[in-house]
């Protein structure tokens, strides 16, 4: 009965390896996946378009460098005079 129980576990601690072997290439790839989907997301995110209230456009990549144009600063004046 031990032997057999021994014999049981090893077979046992072989399969659990096997099976977290597995479950971690899986997760890899998935892991890998998820960091692909992101990088577009992310990406997309930076070029996403959106009105300024100077009625100017800019995306998030270049909202530093519209906010120091002419007509976005001559916005930001008007909205401090009108404030
Ligand atoms: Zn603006």
């Amino acid at each position: 009965m031990k032997e057999y129980n021994a014999k049981y576990r090893n077979e046992n601690i072989n399969k659990i390896k096997e099976y977290k072997k597995n479950y971690f290439q899986k997760n890899k790839y998935k892991i890998k996946q998820n960091q692909e989907i992101n990088k577009e997301k992310i990406k997309a995110q930076r070029y996403e378009k959106h009105n300024c209230n100077c009625g100017g456009k800019y995306t998030n990549n270049s909202k530093a460098t519209h906010e120091k144009t002419t007509k976005h600063k001559k916005y930001i004046q008007t909205q401090h005079v009108q404030q």
